[in-house]
């Protein structure tokens, strides 16, 4: 299921350009154009999921693949040893700004706690 006025839908299918590094029968992962640290890539599902809020059965075997994503885009990047986050926010106060589930992998400099 796709939502064909989502913008991450669109970079999915490839009807936006952006700087995809990465694509399995499930995800797609590419670098955010505002990036918050020298890595800093989105991972999200194929199927229009508004939130992690929204997660149903079913969705087991592609939330495993965004972990397995997240770690070995960690290794690829160069962060796997340093350190790295994986963040996915849901709503306003979360900042949350586009409603397609997506998790930023987040690294290569050190990062407060608790985030801003
Ligand atoms: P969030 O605020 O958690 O919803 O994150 C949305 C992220 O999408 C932000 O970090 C934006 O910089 C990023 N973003 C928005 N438009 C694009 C785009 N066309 N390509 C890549 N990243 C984008």
């Amino acid at each position: 299921m796709t939502d064909s006025s989502c913008l991450f839908c669109k970079i999915a299918a490839r009807e936006i350009p952006s700087d995809i590094v990465r694509e399995s029968d499930r995800l797609v992962a590419f670098r955010d154009t505002d990036p918050q640290a020298s890595t800093h890539i989105l991972i999200i599902p194929k199927e229009h999921v508004r939130s992690i809020a929204e997660i149903e059965e079913g969705h087991g075997d592609m939330l495993a693949d965004v972990a397995q994503a997240a770690a070995q885009l960690a290794q690829a990047e160069g962060i796997a040893e340093s350190g790295w986050r994986l963040v996915t926010n849901v709503g306003p106060d979360a900042g949350q700004s586009v409603f397609h589930l997506h998790f930023h992998l987040l690294g290569g400099r050190p990062m407060a706690w608790p985030p801003g």
